[in-house]
């Protein structure tokens, strides 16, 4: 037993229970809500969060963490290192430069956009250059630790540490790509030291400076950076206690490091697969002198924790530490809010699930087990008993017609007949397509008439039959509108789909879905994710029914549109009961179910979509080839089980295949479509280099811009696209789904692209 643990966590959802922070920014954008109600607004919640922790009972709560849009944005603004181009806007009006900086204007670009790590989450890329002249700015953390303090919060400053700061960044527009923006280290801790000692002078005992990069491999000029960085802000005169964390995996090579610097306390990840940091960390003998932080409650997935093993966990950890605290492993801005606020969860599932506030109480009663021993939490940790064993033993989870079926998968299961060799003939002749054939990614603009339908239908205005038919009216006109443009192989439009997982999900047994479990993705946008929380499987077809309609229309070739396993599981909670191979199998089968059914009613091109196949890679180069064989299993159990003149696509976006030539490789796909266009067709390149011998459509149309590509633009990137791949094995194709699109550039776009493509078929 200890007396000085205490319970805390980095960071809590943003939003409010019922998103009031997305409705007072999206309203002052639109001119309805005025500068001084967006912030009071947002005190509000800040105030709201700091309550609800303190009260909840942990010791330490955190500040800075709040966001109007995004953190490391803030890091951007507390740094100095606005932008060029959006310098103007900045020193006119703060705010507005801030949302300018996040969003773009009329005229200036924003900044990139790009995942947090391995999270769902999208953060604001720094663009830093040689002239960037960093200078402290820390005003928001010292009002916002300043305000936590005033209403009586032992409060810690959370910041995105310096050097994962630097490795997020990239280089600016204009500036040589090879610049490294870790050059600027030397220039950026002066600053930090600067913010350090700001904090420290308005009361923050700690500070919190978060080091994620570092659960990533690192060089070890990059480690020596880290040492170097630490040794410096360790070192400085006047300062609060330095606590760094790092999460989302093993420290690995940093943790030596970062156990040997002047600083005074660690976090670190004990959840998942990072619970290796507790065997390194007995390896390198603690943390004699310093505070360790123990993040073993999941921060980023939804199930209730394992009292039990965490507290071994912590039992251990308190003989290598000089104190040690009970945290989430990350920010709970990764989880929704509150269970509580579900009404419609079956009352049995709802028991395994924690959300943010479920989380923090858990916390809290793991700190009360180690400071006044497991006695005074017995109750608790007797109903947390109960509910791990009615998960583990439930039908939903146990479902033995699925894993009889899993267990019978063989490796032939996962492998189509003849190669693709052979199969490309009978393709050939069964599909009759011209060579450099056109086709669409699946998705036509959602327009708001269907918005309208879906919301007409769930309110009850309108009924199935009504919506059913809207659906069936915008499937042919999307049809009459191909064959129009001249398309070879079209696509129904997917106006019946809200989004590529849920439309599944809420399809597939198993699967549990949510009507407040939102988690913020980037800025005002917030998704719900569906939970896997069972076997699953398929109680009927998914999407025969549109798909066969939509073939009845036309002559020409309709293809099915799925979504792979991976991007299923990638776009969901996931299970933590079982390997995540094993889940992705349970939902190949299920796929391999509905591509066999639409096989069977006359479909001969079948898409199955895997956008999400790289975002997923594991952030350890060494856990990644496991990934990439489980993940590419899984695609050919969902697709081997078809005839060889079935043709089958996927489809990937989200640039930089470098890393997985080889897992496009293994998919063995007939087609694969991938977005291309702003990178000149690189990856075009980059699969001939590897020998890539089946089909490509890299994207010849970037749609992630309303612009209309010009048929000489299209023309273009096609005949560069045949440097790389011959004529017949070369597709045309934009770079992704349309359904963000407007209707009025599509049709234009769509049209240069066959008019494009037919000029270079025909040698013009
Ligand atoms: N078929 C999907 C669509 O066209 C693919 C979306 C995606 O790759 N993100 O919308
Ligand atoms: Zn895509």
């Amino acid at each position: 037993m200890t007396e000085r643990s205490l319970a805390t966590v980095y960071g809590y959802p943003r939003q409010g229970a019922g998103r009031e922070l997305k409705k007072a920014i999206e309203g002052y954008w639109a001119g309805r809500v005025g500068a001084d109600e967006l912030r009071s607004t947002a005190l509000r919640l800040r105030r709201a969060t700091w309550s609800e922790l303190t009260a909840a009972g942990l010791g330490e709560v955190p500040s800075g963490d709040f966001s109007l849009y995004d953190h490391v944005l803030d890091t951007t603004v507390m740094v100095g290192a606005i932008p060029e181009r959006h310098r103007a806007a900045v020193e006119a009006d703060a705010l507005d430069g801030y949302f300018a900086m996040a969003r773009g204007t009329q005229e200036v670009a924003p900044l990139e956009m790009t995942k947090w790590f391995d999270t769902n989450y999208h953060y604001l890329v720094p663009e830093l250059g040689p002239s960037t002249v960093f200078a402290a700015n820390p005003e928001k953390q010292l009002t916002e630790l300043e305000d936590a303090l005033v209403q009586g919060h032992n409060a810690r400053p959370v910041l995105v540490g310096p050097v994962t700061y630097l490795l997020l960044a990239k280089p600016a527009p204009g500036v040589a790509a090879d610049f490294d923006p870790l050059s600027l280290l030397d220039e950026l801790l002066p600053v930090y030291a600067e913010i350090l000692t700001s904090l420290r002078a308005v009361g923050a005992e700690w500070v919190q400076l978060d080091e994620p990069a570092f659960a990533q491999d690192q060089p070890q000029e990059v480690l020596d950076a880290l040492a170097g960085a630490y040794r410096h802000l360790g070192g400085l005169a006047d300062r609060p206690k330095i606590l760094v964390a790092g999460y989302f995996d093993r420290l690995g090579d940093a943790l030596p490091v970062l156990a040997a610097a002047p600083i005074d306390g660690l976090g670190l990840d004990f959840t998942g697969q990072a619970s290796a940091n507790l065997d390194d960390l007995a390896s390198i003998g603690g943390l004699p002198g310093k505070r360790l932080v123990a993040g073993v409650v999941d921060g980023r997935n939804i199930w209730i924790n394992d009292f039990e093993r965490s507290l071994a966990t912590l039992a251990t950890l308190l003989g290598l530490a000089d104190r040690v605290d009970v945290a989430a492993s990350c920010s709970l801005l990764h989880v929704p809010y509150d269970v509580a606020l579900e009404t419609d969860l079956d009352p049995e599932v709802e028991r395994w699930l924690a959300f943010a506030r479920q989380k923090t109480a858990e916390i809290v009663t793991l700190t009360q087990g180690i400071t006044q021993g497991t006695t005074a939490i017995a109750d608790l940790s007797a109903d947390n008993k109960a509910a791990l064993r009615s998960r583990a033993e439930s039908a939903l989870t146990r479902d033995p017609e699925v894993r009889a079926r899993v267990a019978a998968v063989t490796d032939a299961d996962a492998r189509r007949t003849h190669a693709y060799a052979g199969r490309a003939a009978v393709q050939r002749a069964r599909l009759k397509l011209p060579l450099l054939p056109t086709t669409t990614i699946g998705s036509f603009p959602q327009t708001n008439e269907l918005r309208v339908a879906r919301a007409d239908l769930r309110a009850g205005r309108i009924d199935q039959a009504a919506y059913d038919e809207r659906i069936a009216a915008e499937i042919r006109d999307v049809l009459a509108f191909q064959e129009e443009a001249g398309l070879d192989v079209l696509v129904h439009g997917e106006p019946e789909r809200n989004d590529m997982v849920q439309y599944f999900a809420e399809q597939l047994a198993g699967y549990v879905a949510t009507q407040h479990g939102w988690v913020q993705s980037y800025g005002t946008r917030y998704v719900r994710p569906p939970i896997l929380a069972g076997d699953i499987s398929r109680p009927e077809p998914m999407t025969l029914r549109w798909t066969t309609y939509a073939q009845s229309q036309t002559s020409r070739p309709v293809k099915g549109m799925l979504t792979g396993p991976v991007t299923m599981l990638a776009w969901s909670f996931v299970r933590d009961d079982q390997p995540l191979g094993e889940t992705a199998r349970q939902v190949a089968l299920a796929l391999r179910d509905e591509v066999g059914d639409l096989e069977a009613a006359g479909t001969a091109v079948i898409q199955v979509d895997e956008p999400a196949l790289r975002e997923t890679l594991p952030l350890r180069a060494a856990d990644r080839p496991a990934y990439l064989a489980w993940a590419t299993e899984a695609f050919r159990l969902a697709t081997s089980g078809v005839r060889d003149d079935t043709q089958i696509h996927t489809h990937m976006c989200y640039a930089e295949f470098g890393e997985i030539l080889g897992a496009i490789d293994a998919l063995d796909a007939d087609v694969i479509s991938l977005e291309a266009a702003r990178s000149h067709m690189q990856v075009a390149y980059e699969l001939a280099g590897a020998d890539y011998p089946r089909e490509v459509g890299p994207g010849v149309y970037d749609i992630h811009s309303p612009r209309v590509p010009s048929v000489a633009e299209i023309t273009e990137l096609l005949r560069k696209g045949l440097d790389a791949i011959p004529i017949d094995r070369l597709w045309g194709n934009p770079d992704c789904g349309l359904k963000t699109r407007g209707w009025d550039e599509v049709r234009d776009s769509l049209r240069n692209l066959t008019t494009a493509a037919r000029q270079v078929r025909e040698g013009r």
